[in-house]
């Protein structure tokens, strides 16, 4: 036995007569014994290796030799003279335990075997045995790789979970039935739920439906099919809030090419959808006042014309500037100025229909786009509603302010159904307004214009006339053909105007009519009319039937039954004795819902009168099945009936339809004496007209009543 340095390694060392195929594995002999190491060298030589080795006998050297570097086995002698087998084991479990250690021993026993095994040795060759060295330096390596390669594994996949613990994305995984098996910190966070309660959900329970669709319908049959999808869907979080993400669905293959699981990469994207608002919001809106801009209005006002051309309708834009503004900033200061700008921008928005557009051009030009309007004119309630809107004062600082403006109109399609062009005609409307003094308006179209303001001024004294009694009822008498006696009268309505004098109801009833103000006009001349009918009872006259006129919109309004009810109610009248007169043109429309108003009409006991009768299209089938009292006839065909035999044809035709359908007969506008004779002739019982008596006052009807009109 002799003592060797321990051998450094080297590439000399290398048997000379090995195949060039022989594996290089480099040992570290722990032995005294050199030949010893000899064996044990051939023997692993044979089994196809090219070994380099060093050799050490005591622990100093061992430690050496393991701290300048770590072999790929160690084999170690069991029994040394300077060394034990077991501390030899324990200094390369402390040292290199991923190093085989390998016992190579002449005298080991059963027991110390096991006990060697037990203490963690990889192997034990007994010297008389020592072929079998090579297959164990063999298993021990592959083993050892093994190992290494599992533990590289390992590490790999610890430190990909901890990049996706740290990353700020989503990042989950679900086995193909979308059972979550795995989802990170940040993932946890965005959905405010605890990874235990993420564990084993189904992934798709955190989307909120419409992006649910779009992950099963096109997300993973893509996955599956290409093996990745991305597109932008939403997750819900635990509070139900939905977060738009940006995602990737990717699908994972196993070796066998079958999908093992999916993996959900997610971005909350929130803040970019929020950027891209603000820059769609500052791209179409005014960001002094809030409201749309130029180009907005430009989008809605080309959808509002094609709409509008497509069902035969009008859009109206008005241009619309402040008068005076410059004097606002002048006095007040331009930051007064930008704060009148946003209260007028607010009150614009405010008054408008819904589906209408208000949209500041610049400086102190507003713009309105009215959309879907059934005639053009219908501009002039808008006109009306924005004027409404800026009459009240602004507040500038401690001021009042009382603003006028300025308005050009251009309607679409006749002064242009482009966006342009229109803009264009309404703004040289807008210049004439201006220079025509302001506070005023102007159609594109001079003639509108003319039309409009003329009808504005009409509707406003009208307003007036109705809150200050400016109206009155009149009484037109209807006579019994036979004897001249009164059986009715007739409520007619009239208006003084203070200057313009008398304007006949045909002028302003249609003017009523398109505003709210025929409904009061109709209260008030059922409600005057049965004050009156009231007093001549009184006077000791016969009680007379007072017939009302309703227009379309009035026989159509809600409150009309409430109103004639609230009427009989506070007059006590028998309700029997107020005759509704309607035109045939009002019952054509909708016939249901009209034959509907007639009945619960009806149901109050009042009466009802076709108005003008001939001249509209109606059916004598549909007015059969209507609940009416009384025919009357038009007065063209009365006034013709002397002169033209068609006419007087109607007449008689009129007279017997209304016998064989058991209704009353009144004819209209009689102004001659002939005229009379023939509807005596043709046994019609009641007339009405200038013959008789023409409207009047109620005071003279009194008169009319004393003294009795003359027989025919
Ligand atoms: P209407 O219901 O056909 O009324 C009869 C019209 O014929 C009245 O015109 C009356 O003055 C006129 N008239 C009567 N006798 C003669 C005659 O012998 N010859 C001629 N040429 N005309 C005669 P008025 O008062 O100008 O009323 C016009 C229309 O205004 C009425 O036609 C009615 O449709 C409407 N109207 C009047 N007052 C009211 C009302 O309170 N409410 C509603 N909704 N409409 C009313
Ligand atoms: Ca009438
Ligand atoms: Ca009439």
């Amino acid at each position: 036995m002799m003592a060797a340095a321990p051998e450094r390694i080297s590439i000399d060392n290398l048997r000379e007569d090995l195949p060039m195929s022989a594996q290089a594995v480099e040992l570290l002999f722990v032995e005294d014994s050199e030949t010893d190491v000899e064996l044990a060298l051939r023997a692993i030589s044979k089994e196809g290796f090219a070994p380099s080795w060093r050799c050490v006998q005591q622990e100093s050297e061992m430690r050496e030799a393991l701290s300048a570097r770590l072999p790929q086995v160690i084999v170690s002698d069991f029994t040394m003279p300077r060394f034990s087998g077991v501390a030899s084991l324990r200094v390369a479990k402390e040292m290199a335990p991923s190093v085989p250690f390998i016992f190579v021993s002449g005298t080991i026993g059963e027991e110390r075997a096991i006990e060697a095994l037990l203490l963690g040795a990889t192997d034990y060759i007994l010297k008389d045995n020592m072929k079998r060295l090579g297959s164990a330096v063999r298993r021990a390596i592959a083993e050892s790789d093994e190992r290494e390669r599992a533990r590289v594994a390992e590490e790999e996949r610890r430190r990909l979970v901890e990049i996706m613990e740290a990353t700020s994305d989503y990042v989950d995984m679900s086995d193909p039935d979308g059972r979550r098996t795995y989802l990170n910190a940040a993932g946890c966070r965005m959905l405010g739920i605890t990874r235990e309660a993420a564990i084993g959900a189904q992934v798709l329970d955190n989307y909120p439906g419409w992006a649910r669709d779009v992950i099963s319908r096109e997300g993973r049959p893509t996955a599956e099919r290409t093996g990745l999808w991305s597109g932008e869907t939403a997750v819900l979080d635990a509070t139900g809030r939905e977060i738009p993400v940006s995602q990737v669905l990717i699908a994972h293959r196993d070796a066998e090419g079958r999908i093992s699981f999916f993996s959900t990469i997610a971005r909350d994207i929130q803040e970019r959808k929020d950027f891209e608002a603000r820059i769609r919001y500052f791209a179409n809106y005014d960001a002094l006042t809030g409201i749309p801009n130029r180009e907005l209005l430009a989008d809605r006002a080309s959808q509002a014309i094609t709409h509008a051309r497509r069902g035969g309708r009008f859009v109206a834009l008005i241009v619309m500037d402040l008068d005076r503004f410059k004097l606002v900033n002048e006095s007040w200061g331009h930051r007064a100025g930008d704060e009148l700008l946003r209260d007028v921008g607010e009150r614009l928005e405010r008054s408008v229909r819904e589906g209408d557009t208000v949209a500041r051009l610049g400086a102190d030009t507003f713009a309105i786009l009215a959309a879907g309007l059934a005639r053009p004119d219908d501009v002039l309630v808008v006109v009306r509603t924005l004027r409404q809107a800026l009459r009240t004062a602004f507040h500038l600082r401690d001021t009042e302010l009382h603003l006028t403006v300025s308005m050009g109109i251009g309607i679409s399609p006749r002064d242009g159904s482009e966006f342009d062009l229109l803009l264009r005609n309404a703004d040289a409307a807008l210049h004439r307004a201006k220079t025509a003094g302001g506070g005023t308006f102007q159609f594109y179209a001079e003639e509108m214009t003319r039309d409009a303001s003329e009808r504005m001024e009409l509707e406003s004294d009208l307003r007036r006339a109705v809150a200050e009694r400016g109206l009155e009822v009149h009484f037109q008498p209807q006579v019994a053909l036979t004897d001249g006696r009164i059986l009715g009268v007739e409520a007619l309505m009239r208006w003084h105007h203070p200057r313009r004098g008398w304007i006949p109801p045909a002028q302003f009833i249609p003017i009523a009519e398109e505003s709210d103000l025929i409904s009061r006009i109709g209260e008030f001349a059922l409600s005057e009319g049965s004050r009156h009918l009231l007093q001549w009872d009184h006077s000791g006259a016969r009680p007379l039937r007072l017939a009302v006129n309703l227009s379309a919109r009035q026989f159509r309004s809600a409150d009309l039954l409430e109103s004639t009810r609230r009427v009989l109610q506070s007059t006590g009248l028998d309700p029997g004795r107020i005759e509704f007169e309607l035109t045939e043109g009002i019952l054509l429309e909708k016939r249901d819902e009209a034959i509907d108003i007639l009945r619960r009409l009806k149901s109050l006991g009042v009466q009802i009168a076709i108005d003008d009768f001939g001249t509209g299209y109606s059916s004598l089938s549909y007015l059969s099945e209507l609940p009416i009292d009384c025919l009357k006839i038009d007065r063209t065909f009365v006034q013709r009936s002397t002169e033209r035999e068609r006419d007087a044809a109607i007449v008689q035709a009129v007279v017997s339809l209304a016998r064989s359908m058991s209704l009353r007969v009144v004819a209209e506008g009689v102004e001659t004496d002939a005229q009379a004779r023939f509807l005596v002739h043709q046994v019609c019982e009641e007339a009405q007209g200038f013959l008789f008596s023409r409207p009047v006052p109620g005071s003279q009807l009194a008169v009319l009543l004393r003294e009795p009109l003359p027989q025919r």
